[in-house]
């Protein structure tokens, strides 16, 4: 069984309880306009080219398709006749090219987690992200397993968009969900994700059912969601879960913009959808605002 993996990263510490070695994967059924990993929404294999890493060695001229034209105005990458084989990627020293995934077997993936085991003490462990990791379910499951067959302490970052019927296996091998939560109005949940938030929110009210440990994690984005009404109701949404530990909430970054040019797609990166320290205190005290409401 292999899953396509972009990277695994090690020494985290944002992603669930502990030091984590985080595993993202390929794939997302949402297109978030903020998303910060744009190179891990589509399914298949992409190509990074990063114009000024190139040394002009020419060693991509391997490619049979003749992707890569030079002329005296520099070097041209055509994506078109791409068929992202990836040879040209494994001679580039520079690093100018770089394809996106790789596929791994899932002992591969558990032998590099299972490196820094001695640093993982009782809490620490494996975070599964992406994109969605349940574009993969069955594959995203199997590893779960395989790593809770190595005493490891599991988590899985998720959109909660998936299909329910996984839910009782996928809380069965998953100590800790970090369930985002993008936005309370379905209209623009729609308009700004692709999707309805409306699974999302009947995923995570059985997966609470199933007893799974939440962390919810709340994007505050300006001019989308970053509105009293919607810390309203997210302070709804938490009075109704029995099992959420903790709520999380955190600015847009644009730091996903500059991987879109790698990609060959333009730059849509928004300072504008920041929001401040300031602003995320306010959030804060409006959620403990509403929780103490009747
Ligand atoms: S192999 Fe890499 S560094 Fe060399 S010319 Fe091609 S893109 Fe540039
Ligand atoms: S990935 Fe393959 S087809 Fe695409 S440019 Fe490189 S060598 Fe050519």
């Amino acid at each position: 069984m292999k899953l396509p993996v972009v990277r695994i990263q090690r020494f985290c510490m944002h992603d669930g309880p502990g030091i984590r070695t985080t595993v993202f994967l390929k794939g997302c059924p949402l297109r978030c306009k903020w998303c910060h990993n744009p190179e891990m929404q589509k399914i298949e294999q992409e190509m990074f080219y990063t114009p000024s890493k190139c040394i002009h060695c020419r060693m991509c001229m391997i490619c049979k398709n003749n992707a890569h034209v030079f002329t005296s105005q520099g070097h041209f990458y055509d994506r078109s006749k791409c068929r992202l084989c990836g040879n040209c990627a494994a001679m580039c020293p520079g690093k100018a090219l770089e394809t996106v995934c790789r596929m791994m077997d899932l002992d591969e993936i558990i032998l590099e987690v299972m490196q820094d085991a001695a640093f993982y003490g009782k809490n620490g462990g494996i975070t599964i992200s992406g994109g969605e990791p349940m574009m993969h379910p069955v594959e995203t499951i199997a590893l779960l397993k395989a790593a809770k067959e190595k005493n490891l302490n599991t988590a899985i970052e998720t959109s909660g968009y998936f299909d329910k019927e996984f839910l009782p296996v996928l809380c069965k091998y998953t100590d800790t969900f970090l369930w985002d939560f993008k936005d309370s109005d379905n209209a623009r949940h729609i308009e700004n994700t692709g999707v309805s938030n409306e699974q999302i929110i009947e995923n995570l009210l059985i997966a609470d059912k199933l007893k799974a440990n939440i962390i919810l994690r709340c994007i505050l984005i300006n001019t989308i969601n970053f509105t009293k009404d919607h810390i309203k109701e997210i302070a709804a949404l938490y009075k109704k879960l029995n099992h959420c530990t903790k709520v999380k909430f955190f600015s847009y970054h644009p730091m996903g913009s500059s991987k879109l040019e790698r990609l060959g797609c333009s730059n849509n990166g928004k300072t504008e959808w920041m929001v401040s320290e300031k602003d995320i205190n306010w959030a804060k005290s409006e959620f403990l605002r509403n929780l103490e409401a009747e």
